[in-house]
């Protein structure tokens, strides 16, 4: 009956709304390695080192030699939506190059653990700042030696939401999730050394040099490393105008994984997840893939930017093409010839 001033209807407290919001941005610790490395690669590091404990449930580090931040910069960035990246909706529209723009995983992570940045300002000749959230509050702000750069940790992840701690996986998955995260930041940036590092032990460490096949062997090993074919095409090398080139490597038919997340696909420099891009180059091998079997695959595509939209979703990365099909048949097409030249597979694949 609604005459009456009585609603089952109620506003969510602050609390509450911070909690649920931080679920959708940190599902588990890899989501936040993956926002921590985004920060780090949008400040203009050359050097990223990620170091877990169990998992990322226990401890989560990330450390820059980025641009850093000013003790006003610090204190601002863990607030609710505020960000350096952006400054209105038209930005959005013109096309942001950083990763980040939503200007809330600082803020969210900083709710659901107990977190710490150390900072300073690139050039800087003072000290650095500390600062210290505990579920969402500012406990301690301190000056504190620190090279140039950011470090940001993250202490026991979802310690005040125990409904979230309730879903992580054992410490060997959500270990691999992470493992995941920085692999794909490492291939799709040759230019910045990478390290990760779990429960003490070093799992890979790539140069920053921008050898690309230098990367592929420090992330994946010398076995799979030494099976990849180069793929290099120019624009004038390519039929028509919508790609500026493919470059990249691909595996031979016979080195293979069960499923489609060692395909990493790059749109214009950034890891874009493109299902379309890797069915072409799944396509291009035909059937000289076993069932249910998926090549490596590292590939950039350079787009002109009137022909691709890469931020159309706030929150995952995704990638509009101009010409879907002209450029999935391009991207095939390449692969296809590479892989003819070198006798991978024997006759042009049957048209899909
Ligand atoms: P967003 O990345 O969407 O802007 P975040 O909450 O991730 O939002 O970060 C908020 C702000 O904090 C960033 O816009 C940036 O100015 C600053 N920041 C975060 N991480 C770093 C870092 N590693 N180095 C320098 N500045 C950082
Ligand atoms: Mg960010």
């Amino acid at each position: 009956d609604n005459t009456n001033n009585e609603t089952r209807i109620q506003q969510l407290d602050k609390r509450t709304v911070r909690q649920i919001a931080a679920g959708e941005v940190v599902e588990r610790p890899a989501s936040v390695v993956k926002e921590f490395v985004e920060n780090s690669i949008d400040a203009d590091a050359s050097r990223i080192q990620v170091t877990v404990e169990e998992g990322g449930t226990e401890r989560i580090t990330v450390s820059d030699d980025g641009h850093g931040m000013s003790e006003t910069d610090v204190r601002m960035a863990v607030k609710e939506h505020t960000t350096s990246k952006i400054t209105d909706i038209t930005d959005l529209e013109s096309g942001v190059l950083t990763l980040g723009f939503r200007g809330e995983a600082l803020h969210t992570i900083g709710a659901v653990s107990r977190l710490t940045i150390k900072t300073k300002p690139r050039g800087s000749t003072d000290a650095g700042t500390k600062l210290q959230l505990s579920g969402g509050t500012v406990e301690n702000v301190s000056k504190t030696g620190c090279p140039e750069g950011t470090t940001v940790e993250v202490d026991d992840l979802f310690y005040n939401t125990p409904a979230r701690q309730k879903y992580l996986k054992t410490e060997a998955t959500e270990f691999s999730h992470i493992n995941t995260v920085v692999t794909e930041y490492a291939l799709a940036n040759p230019d910045i050394a990478f390290s990760l590092s779990h429960n003490g032990r070093e799992v890979f460490s790539t140069t920053g040099q921008d050898n690309l096949q230098g990367t592929i062997l420090s992330v994946y090993g010398k076995e799979v490393a030494t099976s990849m074919i180069e793929i290099n095409q120019e624009a004038d090398e390519l039929p028509d105008g919508t790609i500026n080139s493919i470059r990249g490597f691909v595996s031979d038919p016979e080195t293979t994984r069960s499923t489609r997340e060692y395909m990493s696909t790059n749109i214009n420099g950034r890891y874009v997840n493109s299902a379309e891009v890797r069915n072409a180059i799944l396509s291009a091998y035909g059937n000289q893939l076993a069932v249910n079997r998926y090549p490596f695959v590292v590939i950039f595509l350079d787009i002109p930017r009137d022909f691709v939209d890469v931020n159309v979703h706030p929150r995952k990365m995704e990638v509009r093409f101009d010409d879907e099909d002209g450029i999935c048949a391009q991207v095939r097409k390449t692969v296809e010839n590479t892989l003819l030249e070198h006798g991978l597979i024997r006759t042009s694949a049957p048209r899909g």
